[in-house]
């Protein structure tokens, strides 16, 4: 089958899984060119087949030679239908990491069930008797409360007040005006229950009580806070108020664990293309000035840039890593530096669709949103026939 990219409401639909697989070996590469890269040798990530919570798969195993469980949510080939873009990613790792003679497992299913968690606790027992270090990436719309089987959405609007801001389209790279409505008190709820930090803390709980947290474990989650300008509609909002709750529960885990030794974290990231922040309206605009300034600066980062370091400079690097007044890692240094906010906001108020090709690395934003998806790779011939079945091994 010839797979091009089918692009709707800055939803990307479809997958190239030779492009998914050359993503995933260029962060391998980006690893091994910086190895090694300090973490435990027995992980689990929760989240793990896009995004940050690949990349932090991908540097624990490439850089300090881990063992890896990865948990993700993600559907095969059907039909005449690609797999998901993270189906493929997933695979990709599989194979790579055979090769390498790495250790890992991938368990595809709801994180957010009572039976996913069981069925980890159970390949921890089996594979590596205990993990040191969980790695929490989830980012979904939808969450299925375990006990009652009621089902919760997340959305992302300002809370108050309407909010009105430019947005850029990822694909076209057109800018358009939009609206958000401000949520209602309902909504808020719901999208705590879903991003917050409870399932987070069912893990920890899950897999205390299976006796596969080591003594000493590390936990991380991952926040973001963003520029003034998109806290309206981000940190202001219903997102900003289910990062709030998972930021409590790091506190209230890292209280937990310290009786063992153990620590929790939150990490707050860089902004990047994601299939997560593509569809928030205001920060694609955003992402397309700060690639271009901080690209300028030469401090442009993408996830496995900003895991490798994380591991390495806050994490792992032998010391207490330094925190924010609220407890937090802060790994959206560089991008909340003083020099490229400024810039920011300078260049903000004077975005227009004609400014906007000088003004914003709009073809970066472009190209990272194609490539999440395994498209857009100039080594990749698109009008080949492409099997869409991606293989399946008989290791998870
Ligand atoms: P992503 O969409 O790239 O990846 C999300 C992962 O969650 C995938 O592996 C997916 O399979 C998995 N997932 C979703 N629902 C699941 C379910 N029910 N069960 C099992 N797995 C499920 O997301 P991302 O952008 O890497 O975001 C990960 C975390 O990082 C989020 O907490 C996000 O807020 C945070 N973060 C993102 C950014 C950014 O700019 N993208 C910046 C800072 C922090």
């Amino acid at each position: 089958m010839i797979i091009k990219p089918m692009i709707r409401n800055n939803i990307c639909m479809n997958a190239h899984p030779g492009g998914c697989e050359l993503n995933v070996k260029q962060q391998i590469d980006y690893v091994r060119r910086n190895s090694p890269v300090p973490a435990p040798q027995r992980v689990l990530v929760i989240g793990a087949s896009a995004g940050y919570g690949l990349s932090s798969r991908i540097a624990a195993a490439f850089g300090a030679g881990a063992r890896t469980i990865g948990v993700s949510f993600e559907t095969p080939a059907k039909g005449s239908r690609t797999a998901s873009a993270g189906w493929y990613l997933d695979q990709a790792f599989r194979k790579e990491a055979s090769a390498a003679g790495l250790e890992h497992k991938s368990i595809i299913g709801d994180a957010f069930s009572h039976q996913i968690k069981e069925e980890t606790v159970q390949e921890i027992r089996s594979m590596m008797g205990q993990v040191d270090l969980v790695v929490y990436s989830l980012a979904s719309g939808i969450r299925i409360d375990p006990d009652t089987g009621e089902m919760y959405r997340s959305t992302l609007k300002p809370i108050g007040r309407d909010y009105r801001a430019l947005s850029l389209d990822s694909r076209t790279g057109e800018v358009a005006e939009a609206t958000v409505p401000a949520a209602t008190e309902e909504e808020i709820a719901q999208t705590v229950k879903v991003m917050g930090g409870e399932d987070w803390e069912l893990w920890i709980r899950a897999l205390q009580e299976g006796g596969v947290l080591a003594p000493g474990a590390v936990t991380v989650a991952y926040s973001y806070i963003g520029p003034k300008l998109t806290f309206p509609l981000y940190r202001d909002g219903t997102i900003g108020r289910a990062k709030d709750h998972l930021e409590e529960t790091a506190r209230r885990l890292d209280t937990a664990l310290r009786d063992s030794g153990g620590r929790a974290w939150v990490s707050v990231n860089k902004a990047l293309v994601t299939r997560a922040s593509s569809v928030i309206p205001a920060v694609p605009l955003y992402l397309a000035l700060l690639y271009r300034i901080m690209k300028e600066k030469g401090i442009h980062e993408g996830t496995i840039e900003q895991c490798v370091r994380l591991f390495s400079e806050k994490l792992f690097a032998g010391e207490e890593p330094p925190v924010d007044s609220l407890g937090r890692i802060r790994i959206d240094d560089w991008e909340m530096r003083q020099d490229v906010q400024d810039e920011v906001e300078r260049d903000w108020e004077k975005i227009t669709a004609e400014t906007l090709p000088r003004l914003g690395d709009v073809e970066g934003i472009k190209e990272d949103f194609l490539r999440i998806h395994g498209f857009g790779f100039p080594g990749i011939d698109y009008s080949a026939d492409v099997d869409i079945q991606a293989r399946t091994d008989d290791n998870g």
